[in-house]
């Protein structure tokens, strides 16, 4: 109730070789009616400032409860949503969830910070787009900067022009645009180059082997590269304070990791709002 939801139809693929077929279906099916069932929630992972370690953000990451109540891996069902195009009804009804916690404290005069939102393939492509977020924006009085969208490199690889639309049409909208998992094997410097982006984040990749002397002038390189073009840089997956420590020291902005946070229900992260005020 009061959520906005589309009406659906999906196809069925199989142009994948599937080991587990039956599964695989079985999977599809629940997820289906976990969606209708309002199973798909929402956690927030905070980001903090690489300097003083304040919560100055926080990404909405999509969790599924079983019916054992055990959290179902995202891994396992994040594809199939992405196949058959659920993703963007999912993705809805997360976005929906953190902007009515939004909105409550905007108007109980609680301190708020940007979300970012990760934007699915599906949704990329698809023409309602910008009327699907600012409809449930509408719905509350959310200024339009504290929303940030997460852009994968891998949704566009071959398509710089229509990231460049995307993220023009999202900008224009008042939204700021990141992009998400740089360096993961996939990016490309031409993206930076092309698409007008607010920040950059770097994937974690980056940091998983011990730092030696190649490792820190690459991420000092990068660091530096994508401030010198006018972005700003977030670091994630950091979970040691070496790491935490060396990305301050390379002028990195924000740190998102196991190290400081981890993904936590809406509620929890509200308290630590509070307490962080
Ligand atoms: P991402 O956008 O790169 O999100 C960061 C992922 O790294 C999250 O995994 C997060 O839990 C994990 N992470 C954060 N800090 C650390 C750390 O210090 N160490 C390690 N090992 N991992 C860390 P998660 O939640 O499993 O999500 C995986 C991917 O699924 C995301 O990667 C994103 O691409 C996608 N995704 C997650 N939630 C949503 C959603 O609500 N909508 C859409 N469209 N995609 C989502
Ligand atoms: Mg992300
Ligand atoms: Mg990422
Ligand atoms: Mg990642």
């Amino acid at each position: 109730e009061g959520l906005h939801r589309r009406s659906f139809s999906y196809e069925v693929y199989d142009q994948h070789f599937l080991k587990d077929y039956q599964a695989r279906c079985d999977l599809e099916i629940r997820t289906a009616e976990a969606y209708k069932n309002y199973e798909f929630i929402s956690f927030l992972q905070p980001k903090v400032d690489a300097h003083t370690h304040q919560i100055v953000g926080a990404e909405a990451l999509v969790r599924w409860y079983g019916q054992d109540g055990k959290l179902v891996p995202v891994a396992d069902f994040l594809p199939i949503l992405n196949e058959n195009a659920y993703i963007v009804l999912v993705d809805m009804d997360v976005f929906d969830l953190v902007c009515r916690m939004l909105d409550g404290r905007i108007k109980a005069n609680k301190p708020v910070v940007p979300i970012s939102f990760n934007l699915s393939k599906p949704h990329f492509y698809d023409s309602n787009l910008i009327k699907d977020y600012t409809d449930i924006l509408d719905k509350y009085q959310i200024p339009r900067d504290l929303i940030v969208f997460e852009l994968m490199e891998t949704i566009t690889l071959d398509d710089t022009a229509k990231m460049k639309e995307v993220v023009a049409q999202l900008r224009s909208a008042g939204f700021s645009c990141s992009l998400d998992d740089f360096g993961n094997g996939y990016s490309s410097f031409t993206v930076l180059l092309n698409a007008n982006l607010d920040s950059v984040k770097l994937d974690r990749q980056f940091f998983v082997p011990n730092l030696n002397g190649d490792s820190k002038l690459i991420i000092q390189t990068v660091v530096r590269l994508i401030k010198s073009l006018g972005m700003k840089v977030i670091a994630e997956g950091v979970e040691t304070k070496e790491h935490a420590d060396f990305l301050d020291a390379c002028g990195c902005d924000q740190i998102q990791g196991f190290y400081f946070y981890k993904p936590m229900p809406i509620g929890e992260f509200e308290a630590l709002l509070d307490e962080n005020s």
